[in-house]
């Protein structure tokens, strides 16, 4: 995450070159964090969980905030001090066990000192009786609270000095790594940081430091695990966030300078093919989309692989702009695949878009898991031999069986379904093939910039033209005979309906799908025809109930998430989504995508808990996905918000709430300016 260190090496060779036994020698800051002296196995692995592996990464353990050690306070003081965390030294008079309420055990310590006396109270550490005999004089830290009178609440005995637990002092608090308390933490990252302190180089020039307010790594490192004080610890917590985002935005830049070399397929499509290619859409494409258009046929053109993020609301014609870069590549005779987060999903891809590449004498197959193993080999045969242009199908499609001829593009549908691991598997493994990401939730600038650093990121505000507005409304069990004769009246013209449910069975939150389903199927829409869709399904079973549905078979098509991504039926102009407090607003707002894709608009309704009140009314308010996460930003921070948390562990370190937009921006322009800094960063990928 950080920089390496200069002296890297030297530790290692001197361990290597045999006379002294390793363990004798004074580990360096590439070792590995086991050759610190207390960290076995065991806390190796709790810290390889928390992304610490070498010595170096254990000092640059960036701490959450600081603890301000209290005052000493006299004993008959305590109650000016409620709320804080206080030093008492007291000898202990007398230590008894008390019930306290709801069958807890609770241990009163009474203390005095020369001002007077007061308790310490411990609940559930009997052994602490132990820890303060009758007429020893301790020293406790604590939490001052009113339990019968001021006294201190579960409070660590402290032996004078120790881990720096001196009245008045600051401390650290280091980020929870399970296994490993925070005092034993607080000893290793600072045995780390004398370790590494030296090795660590300041890149950015005096100058930009200055400008940003920030200090030197080394500075900021002994500002964290030393501090001094609140505000230079703040400084230091900013410039050590600034680390992994001025290593994303050097790659970042060394792409778009177009310094990245690789060896992807340059694919230079001239005036005519790019024309051509647009007139075969199938309806007249909208501004945002020719912008993007363009913006692909200038990746494609490149050495450097495509790696291209395409968000776009739900509706607003992605698919298109993924077939367009699908045919560029197949026009060079090469092939590209499309790629969907379920086999549904690419069911209904593949389905959609090769009637339209096969007009362009291109042939498209799908590829998925539940195929007949003979068909599977045939369409397997066909792609190694390049018979296949473009190959539909899950990320199953980057299994080990699985040959191209000659792949050059892979486009991923619904990227942030995607897992994290998938996601690097798909860029290791395809090193020189173009990617492009899509996905229906837009992500706040902010965050583009920093988990997606190293992406460029499209962004297609616009919708079709002739859409309808979608209405959002939340309703209430007693709005439940009105909604069933709305939906009722719907379905009689004709129209679709969805019934969304959080999961498949009943559970401790409310009902599943399987319930709603029966439930449904006694009442007056069971006329229309029901369905029920899930993931546990077998996918055949699965598809034809869609089908069903999409032909009109069925007017009421319940199920759980699966529907959220991709399901296009026209028709469909009503949406039901129960238990909507379980779902996060970004995923609701994809699961309303669903409905009021047709001429005749859409109808969302949302039986959720007052608790989540708030963000259901959000969605009441806007319709514009971008807003939607720019509000959710907005509300919950950045560390939380739906359809992030899947971005996962690169997502980790970039998550902080140190960074605001004002510095990655700036952070931008220092890369953009300085060859030199680029090239510092450029030493050791980050994420
Ligand atoms: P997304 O994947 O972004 O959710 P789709 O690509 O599935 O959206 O497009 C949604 C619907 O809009 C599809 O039926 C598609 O054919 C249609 N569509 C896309 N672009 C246009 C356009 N420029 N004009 C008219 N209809 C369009
Ligand atoms: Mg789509």
């Amino acid at each position: 995450m950080t920089r390496s260190p200069k002296d890297a090496s030297g530790a290692r060779r001197a361990g290597a070159a045999g006379g002294e036994s390793p363990a004798a020698a004074q580990p360096g800051p590439r070792d590995r964090v086991d050759r610190l002296h207390g960290v076995g196995p065991a806390r190796a692995a709790a810290l390889g969980r928390a992304g610490v592996r070498c010595i170096a990464d254990l000092a640059c353990l960036n701490p959450r905030q600081l603890e301000e050690v209290g005052p000493l306070v006299e004993l008959a003081r305590l109650g000016d001090y409620l709320g804080a965390r206080v030093f008492v030294r007291g000898e202990v008079l007398s230590a008894r066990f008390v019930r306290s309420g709801r069958g807890r055990s609770m241990l009163r310590v009474r203390l005095s000192d020369e001002s007077g006396a007061a308790d310490a109270v411990f609940f559930n550490q009997p052994w602490m009786r132990d820890a303060l005999p009758v007429g020893e004089v301790v020293d406790l830290y604590g939490s001052a609270v009113d339990i019968k009178g001021p006294a201190l609440a579960s409070p660590r005995r402290a032996a004078p000095g120790e881990d720096g637990l001196v009245p008045g002092a600051l401390l650290p608090i280091y980020p929870n790594v399970e296994g490993i308390g925070l005092g034993v933490l607080r000893d290793l990252v600072q045995r780390a940081h004398q370790i590494a302190r030296d090795s660590f180089v300041e890149a950015l020039s005096d100058a930009a430091r200055a400008d940003l307010e920030l200090p030197s790594l080394p500075e900021a490192l002994d500002a964290l695990h030393a501090p001094r004080s609140r505000a230079s610890f703040e400084r230091a917590r900013r410039r050590l966030a600034l680390e992994p985002v001025l290593a994303l935005q050097a790659r970042l830049q060394e792409r778009l300078a177009g310094r990245i070399k690789g060896r992807a397929l340059q694919v230079e499509l001239d005036d005519d093919e790019h024309r051509a290619l647009i007139a075969r859409l199938p309806f007249e494409p909208t501004g945002g989309q020719r912008r993007i258009m363009d913006e692909l046929r200038r990746d494609l053109a490149r050495r450097a692989p495509m790696r291209r993020l395409l968000q776009g609301d739900v509706g607003s014609g992605k698919t298109s702009l993924g077939i367009y870069a699908c045919s560029a590549v197949a026009a060079r005779a090469a092939q590209a695949a499309f790629m969907a987060p379920t086999e549904l999903l690419a069911e209904q891809h593949f389905a959609g878009q090769w009637p339209l590449l096969a007009r362009e004498g291109l042939r498209a197959e799908l590829l998925t898991g539940s195929q007949p193993a003979a068909q599977r080999r045939a369409t397997l045969a066909r792609l190694a031999s390049g018979e296949i242009d473009v190959l539909f199908g899950t990320h199953a499609l980057f299994s080990r069986d699985v040959r191209f001829a000659s792949l050059a593009l892979a486009v991923v549908d619904e990227q942030h379904r995607f897992g994290v691991s998938q996601r690097r598997e798909l860029f290791e493994k395809g090193r020189d093939v173009h990617v492009l990401l899509m996905t229906a939730t837009p992500i706040p600038r902010t965050l583009a910039l920093t988990l997606y650093g190293d992406l460029e990121v499209s962004s297609l505000r616009e919708r079709p033209p002739g859409r309808l507005p979608l209405r959002t409304h939340r309703v209430k069990m007693a709005d439940v005979p009105r909604l069933l004769r709305f939906l009722d009246r719907r379905l009689a013209q004709g129209e679709r309906v969805f019934w969304v449910a959080p999961r498949i069975e009943a559970g401790a939150g409310g009902r599943g799908a399987i319930d709603a389903h029966a439930w449904l199927s006694c009442s007056p829409l069971a006329r229309h025809g029901i369905e029920l869709v899930h993931g546990r399904l077998p996918s055949l079973e699965r598809t034809a109930r869609l089908d069903r549905f999409r032909r009109g078979d069925v007017g009421l098509l319940v199920g759980t998430t699966v529907l959220e991504v991709g399901v296009d039926v026209p028709q469909a102009t009503a949406m039901v989504i129960e238990g909507a407090e379980r779902f996060g607003l970004a995923q609701l707002h994809q699961l309303r995508g669903r409905v009021g894709r047709g001429t005749r608009g859409g109808t969302c309704f949302l039986f959720g808990a007052d608790s989540a009140a708030e963000r259901l009314e959000l969605l009441e308010r806007t319709e514009d996905g971008f807003a939607l996460a720019e509000e959710d930003l907005a509300q919950r921070g950045m560390g939380d918000l739906a359809g992030l948390r899947q971005a996962g562990d690169n997502a980790e370190g970039l998550r902080s709430p140190d960074l605001d937009l004002e510095l990655i921006l700036r952070a931008r322009d220092l890369m953009a300016q300085d060859a030199e800094l680029r090239a510092h960063y450029m030493v050791r990928p980050v994420g």
